[in-house]
């Protein structure tokens, strides 16, 4: 674990010692995600290809040594301890949710989801005490979702004996983000943070779930991936994401086609007779960037990362002309950051806010890292909080 990795996962152990006053059994984690490339492809069965950083959150778990059927969840995040019966939670989830504040959410829906897709009598696996802490920025594109669900896939997993892959865990933290959340989210972030490896990125097909691992070699060519993050907060609960979604399924039920992975390029002169201006849009950024994704793949294996900044400047163009989910922070942030010699820049995650990527020159760090935070000054925004994020190992206990 890195130093920080350590300082979170104590972090997680004190909160248990403090707030159940026993000691838990171990800390499992898992980390957030940046997406290289391939934004809201996720949900039309397209591609993607995230990896996952080294800022994770920390569970510590211990069973109940009583018998009782319950599962607590504390965290960082809020003072009180979330308390629900095991037996509880198919009736919780998804009607009564507002009864349960909604960071709880998360951890308790993957424990619903978990005992669902497993088949397990709430009634059989023991009752749990769980302590949650992170170092990984909320709302900010990375991924605290992902990392949440993660950790406490893997730690209940474990716990209980229950032995699923890593793909069904991924489906499970997926399933408890959309219906015990109620967030309209894909599955790229929880294959991220649950199949992450050391310096590489995981090309996904979201209609089969194949993953690849691609090597990324950033250190070997002297490259950094520096997050700038703009501190507007975004929500997928609510706002444009489903809107975006709205339109995107929209398209595919006009071209008669089960998502929009199924439309190429080719297609889209035909849909510009069929459909409003904006939603044609819409699709074309879909379209398009699913296009970008194979691109740079092939680019990577055949050329190295050094060569991939004009598909990451190509995305960014789409998502803020076509799908119009860039804001005015994200934008300088990217202009800022390719003017001071940045390889490629562009937002990553839902878009709304939260953060952008650049991939820079071990040398030019410093003046991307002052150019971006000058152009904030001199537009008046917050100032943004900019760091470097190394692809990292998936979940995992400590
Ligand atoms: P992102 O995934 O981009 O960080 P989301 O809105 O998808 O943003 O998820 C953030 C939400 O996840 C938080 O508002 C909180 O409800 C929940 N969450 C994430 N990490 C934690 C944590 N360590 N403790 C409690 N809740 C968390
Ligand atoms: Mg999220």
């Amino acid at each position: 674990m890195t130093a920080t990795g350590t300082r979170t996962a104590d972090a997680a152990r004190t909160l248990f010692v403090e707030r159940f006053g026993t000691e838990p059994v171990g800390t499992w984690s898992a980390p957030g995600r940046v997406n290289l490339i391939g934004e809201h492809t996720d949900y039309n069965d397209g591609f993607v290809l995230p990896f996952a950083i080294q800022h994770r959150t920390h569970v510590a778990l211990a069973p109940r040594e009583d018998g009782v059927f319950r599962v607590r969840v504390i965290s960082t995040f809020d003072e009180g301890i979330v308390d629900v019966a095991l037996d509880e939670l198919d009736a919780l989830f998804p009607e009564r949710r507002d009864e349960i504040p909604e960071w709880s959410r998360y951890p308790l829906g993957v424990a619903w989801a978990l005992l669902a897709a497993s088949g397990t009598d709430p009634r059989s696996v023991r009752g749990v005490d769980l302590a949650f802490a992170s170092d990984v920025p909320v709302g900010a594109g990375l991924s605290s979702s992902a990392a949440i669900e993660g950790a406490t896939a893997v730690a209940l997993a474990e716990t209980w004996g229950i032995d699923l892959d890593r793909v069904a865990l991924a489906q499970i933290g997926r399933r408890a983000e959309n219906e015990a959340v109620g967030a309209p989210t894909g599955i790229m972030d929880q294959m991220a943070s649950l199949l992450g490896r050391a310096d590489a990125a995981i090309f996904l097909d979201c209609r089969s779930l194949d993953a690849n691992v691609i090597d990324l070699g950033f250190a070997d060519a002297g490259l950094e991936l520096i997050v700038i993050d703009t501190g507007v907060k975004h929500s997928h609960a609510t706002g444009g994401y489903g809107e975006r979604r709205a339109a995107c399924e929209r398209g595919a039920a006009v071209l008669g086609v089960a998502a929009l992975r199924d439309v190429t390029p080719d297609d889209l002169p035909r849909l510009a007779e069929l459909v409003d201006e904006v939603t044609f849009r819409r699709v074309r950024h879909v379209v398009t960037e699913n296009q970008r994704v194979l691109d740079t793949v092939q680019t990577l294996r055949e050329h190295g990362p050094t060569a991939i900044g004009d598909l990451l400047v190509a995305s960014h163009a789409s998502m803020r002309d076509d799908f119009e989910i860039s804001v005015p922070e994200l934008d300088t942030a990217v202009e800022a950051a390719l003017s001071a010699g940045a390889v490629g820049a562009r937002m990553t995650g839902g878009g709304f806010g939260g953060a952008a990527i650049a991939l820079v020159a071990h040398d030019k760090v410093q003046a991307v890292t002052d150019a971006a935070t000058a152009a904030f000054a001199a537009a008046g925004f917050a100032a943004p909080t900019i760091f470097t994020v190394t692809p990292s190992a998936g979940a995992a206990r400590d």
